[in-house]
């Protein structure tokens, strides 16, 4: 595709930067992950952040996902796409009276992160019914993985109800609400082990069951699995929900047996494999004995490998202009971006067949949180993504979204406001 791409002039020297989604990839994810979960009641939800794109939410609402929201802003987007408000799944950490308002209005299923939310849902509620289903997510205190900042059930997570400080508290604050039907976890993104990620559901499902016989009613009828299914950055190996499915059976059944609905919130597991970034070489250049490919994909487009190189390595493969892989003699490169910042650098020490002005390289896996989560650093514009299938050999591309404009840009800094300091300050025309 990145032939085709290339010959196209999706990327190139017009183009010097753009993401590419495989639509029959994505289906085929969504299929995957539907399929691990037959015979149960579900609610498949996709986490937005992994891709706030609103023909993507639409193409997985289409097969029969709903959303994922983190903020209005999220939830915006999944509405836009036509995701109904009973497929969509609020976790904004600190939602607003406002916000909250909103999406109890919509019936939009909550999930509380913690009692002083639940406390502010019940006068919501006092003033306006809703159809929503409220939910309490836990922190199920059952360690980090191997990346701190992306593990949300270590002992101090700044999200949801601690259970082994609060379990008491919990149960109560279901016996006050039989409205409150939910249970939440999500144990981490990335980095978090299967056994760990079954680990958090097994306790959270401890808790329901608590709950329940506790208070003599299934009250509890639906718990919600969070998203965090690791992907594979090094190899081609994708994502293998079935496998998480077949440990969650064995290990929890009773999950299993039909009296709970369950919710999941995938994310990277879904998209990572399905996408890539193509960015052209712009110069080539050597310093202190090293080689490196000055570029156009940078902490722009790949910001957590730029900051953080260990946790977030990305493969790299070197093209030609016109979108062949490149052969030749293997030569150590630095693979850096186009952003004024020395430590702007994709991948380091990388052995690659030579790469020249105008080749291209192509970053792989970058399907979730790279290219649709632009950072706007240096004003460099929001990149291009195109979908694409090659489904019988015929290759298709569709816009997802276009590259941001010039005057896009210039209107983002503040361009409207351009004399409103002038005018504040001392500054007198003459
Ligand atoms: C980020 C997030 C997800 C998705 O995580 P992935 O690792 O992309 O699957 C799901 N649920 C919540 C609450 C999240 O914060």
């Amino acid at each position: 595709m990145v032939r085709v791409a290339a010959e196209r002039g999706l990327v190139g020297e017009a183009e010097p930067v753009a993401g590419f989604l495989d639509v029959d990839g994505v289906l085929d994810s969504a299929h995957d992950l539907f399929a691990a979960f037959e015979d149960v009641p579900v609610l498949h939800t996709f986490a937005v952040k992994a891709a706030a794109l609103v023909p993507v939410l639409r193409l997985l609402a289409d097969a029969g996902m709903g959303c994922e929201v983190a903020s209005p802003g999220e939830f915006a987007q999944a509405t836009a796409a036509g995701v109904p408000a009973d497929r969509i799944v609020v976790d904004s950490p600190a939602k607003t009276r406002a916000e909250l308002t909103h999406v109890l209005a919509h019936g939009a299923a909550v999930n509380a992160d913690n009692f002083t939310e639940l406390e502010r849902m019940d006068e919501l509620l006092a003033a306006q019914p809703s159809a929503s289903v409220l939910g309490l997510r836990v922190n199920p205190q059952v360690g980090q993985g191997t990346i701190a900042a992306m593990s949300t059930a270590g002992e101090s997570s700044k999200f949801g109800v601690p259970l082994r400080e609060a379990r008491t508290r919990i149960v109560q604050a279901f016996a006050a609400r039989p409205a409150l039907t939910r249970l939440h976890v999500h144990v981490g993104s990335q980095g978090c082990p299967l056994e760990l990620m079954v680990e958090g559901v097994r306790e959270v499902y401890e808790l329901a069951e608590e709950i329940n016989r506790t208070l003599r009613r299934p009250q509890v009828n639906s718990i919600d699995l969070g998203g965090g299914l690791p992907v594979d950055f090094s190899s081609d190996d994708r994502p293998a929900f079935a496998e998480y499915a077949t440990l969650l059976r064995a290990r929890i059944p009773g999950l299993f047996d039909g009296r709970y609905t369950i919710v999941t919130e995938f994310g990277r597991a879904l998209l990572a494999k399905n996408g890539f970034i193509a960015a052209v070489v712009e110069y080539v250049k050597d310093a202190g004995g090293r080689r490196i490919a000055i570029t156009h994909a940078g902490a722009q487009v790949a910001t957590r490998t730029v900051f953080m190189p260990d946790a977030w390595p990305l493969r790299v493969g070197a093209f030609t202009a016109d979108g062949k892989r490149k052969t030749g003699v293997l030569q150590r490169q630095d693979i850096a971006g186009p952003c004024c910042f020395a430590g702007d650098v994709v991948a380091t020490g990388r052995n690659l067949p030579e790469l020249a002005p105008g080749d291209l390289v192509v970053l792989p896996d970058t399907g979730a949180y790279y290219f649709s989560t632009p950072w706007s650093y240096n004003s460099l514009p929001r990149p291009a993504i195109h979908g694409f299938t090659n489904r019988d050999g015929e290759p298709r591309f569709a816009t997802v979204r276009t590259r941001q404009s010039m005057a896009e840009v210039v209107a983002e800094s503040g361009a409207e406001h351009r004399d409103a300091l002038g005018a504040l300050g001392r500054l007198e025309k003459a």
